[in-house]
Order: structure tokens, then C-alpha cells, then sequence
């Protein structure tokens, strides 16, 4: 079997970087990753707009680093929910300067799109954690924005969502009904089991952290394999091995075909088929 990532990180700076992580992935059969930028601060750079255009020179070293592996990689620049609040609190920016710098940023990954240079937006999307409502709004403003600019160039997007359930995965739907977006390009970003369900209830692409539990429920409650597998690994050493290293996520898809709890076309689809359709690449020889 071959495996994919549909979304994780890479840190040359701190981490163990693209061309180690890529380099062990593939070893254990893996073939695809999609690499998502991480905030401007996890590379030691400054929350400013140009922070976030070096944070985009790296990403685009470290697509190139996974390909030089022989890695098919889909590379994704964003501006993470969690910015906004940061850049007001530890900031102390004006949380309307906070929502025209995301855009700004936005704007700028929109002409790296057109220029073939990167494939798409990620990570966007609203805060998972409590905080004050404006702080979702101004997220979800940006995020809206990123979706039409997505959209226009039919783009693939990672979402960052609250765990809500129905709610959540029921906005999203009819987010992208109202934006016209195609569903097959809005990537519901760890989605875990509460939201998961329902993803696969209204057709839309959900990608699953494929720790062991996570992966063991898939199996248990015979979920289709109408999603993807995400290591949403952050490659920052204080914390190791979170959320999952990508190559212990698929040893962990692999024991379980073996043992028989996969089927050889269940783990086909999810790191084949679906991949291939999300991302428009070519699929593996
Ligand atoms: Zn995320
Ligand atoms: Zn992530």
C-alpha cells in the first residue's frame, strides 16, 4: 500500500524539516503530502506582512525540499485563526489592522497561485478554543475571504474548525453553497469523529488525524472511506511527535491491513483515489 498525508507541517528552522520528514514518509510507502505554513512566529519571524512573506519563502523551499524525495506535494500557505487574537493581545494591534493584514496576506497567496507557485490556502478557518466572539468573527471574515479567492482559482482550501458537531459541519455546507464553492476543494481540517460524521453525512471532504484511536473508529463504526488521513504533525521539538509522526500514521494504516481490519481498496481510496481528486495530481505509477 501507499500512503498519503493530506496536511502537515514543516520547520527548517526549529523542526526536523521537509526533506527528513519526506525522506522517512517515504520509506514507510508514503507518496503525498500536503504542506501547510505554519505562523510567521514558529520560524522565529515577526507577525508582520513581511514575516508572513519570508514564513512563504520557506514553505516554498520546503515543497521543493518533499519533491526532491520523490514526494508528490501539494503546498499551502494561510493565515491561521489563532493569528488574529495573538496579534491583538500579545500585539497589541487594533483588531480591525488584525483583519486587513490577514487579507493582505490573502491577497498576496492569491498571486502565488497564479504564479503555479503554491496550489492553494491553509490553514484558515475559526478559533477551536474559547475565546471572545469578535475573535471568531474576525477569523471567520478571513476566512471568507480566502474562500472566494479560492474559488476563483479552484484552489483547494484547509479549513481549521471548532469541534461543533452538526453545527459546524452544517455552516460549513452552506457556506459553500452561498460562495458557490466545489466541495470537493474545501477541506474540513481535523476532523475528528463529532465533526467527521457529519461530514460524510453532507458529502463534504473531511480530513481525519489518523492516530491510532481515531483510525481504530473509522474501522469500529464502518465509516466510508469518503475521507482523508492527516498527521497534522507540527515538527516543533517541544512537542515531539505531535499530533502523530507522518510515518508512524501509516506503519499504524499498514498493521492494520495486515491484521485485516483494513481492506486493500478502504485504504486505496482514502490515500489514492480521494487524494487525487482533492488535489488534482497525478496519481502514483
Ligand atoms: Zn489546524
Ligand atoms: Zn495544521
Amino acid at each position: 500500500m501507499i500512503y498519503a498525508d493530506a496536511h502537515l507541517h514543516t520547520n527548517p528552522v526549529s523542526g526536523l524539516g521537509a526533506q527528513k520528514i519526506a525522506r522517512e514518509f517515504s520509506k514507510r510507502g508514503g507518496w503525498f503530502m500536503a504542506i501547510v505554513s505554519l505562523p510567521p512566529y514558529h520560524y522565529g519571524l515577526s507577525p508582520t506582512f513581511e514575516g508572513h512573506l519570508k514564513s512563504f519563502e520557506l514553505l516554498l523551499a520546503e515543497c521543493k525540499a518533499a519533491l526532491n524525495e520523490g514526494i508528490r506535494v501539494s503546498c499551502l500557505a494561510g493565515f491561521h485563526p489563532a493569528e488574529v487574537e495573538r496579534l491583538v493581545k500579545k500585539g497589541g494591534m487594533d483588531l480591525r489592522r488584525a483583519v486587513e493584514l490577514g487579507q493582505r496576506v490573502i491577497d498576496h497567496i492569491a498571486k502565488l497561485i497564479d504564479q503555479g507557485l503554491i496550489n492553494g490556502v491553509g490553514e484558515v478557518g475559526r478559533p477551536h478554543y474559547k475565546t471572545e466572539p469578535e475573535y471568531v468573527v474576525a477569523a471567520q471574515l478571513i476566512m471568507d475571504y480566502a474562500l472566494e479567492v479560492a474559488r476563483e482559482r479552484g484552489a483547494v482550501v484547509h479549513l481549521h474548525l471548532e469541534e461543533g458537531g452538526f453545527v459546524t459541519v452544517l455552516d460549513i455546507s452552506r457556506r459553500i453553497s452561498r460562495l458557490k464553492l466545489d466541495p470537493r476543494k474545501v477541506v474540513l481540517h481535523h476532523s475528528r469523529p463529532r465533526n467527521l460524521v457529519h461530514a460524510i453525512e453532507m458529502k463534504l471532504t473531511a480530513s481525519v488525524p489518523g492516530i491510532q484511536p481515531i483510525q481504530k473508529y473509522v474501522v469500529d463504526r464502518k465509516i466510508p472511506p469518503r475521507f482523508v488521513f492527516e498527521s497534522d504533525y507540527l515538527d516543533d521539538p517541544s512537542r515531539p511527535g505531535s499530533v502523530i509522526y507522518p510515518w508512524r500514521m501509516a506503519e499504524i494504516e499498514d498493521e492494520m491491513l495486515r491484521s485485516g481490519l483494513y481492506s486493500e481498496e478502504y485504504l486505496w481510496r482514502i490515500n489514492v483515489d480521494n487524494i487525487v481528486s482533492i488535489y488534482g495530481v497525478e496519481p502514483p505509477l
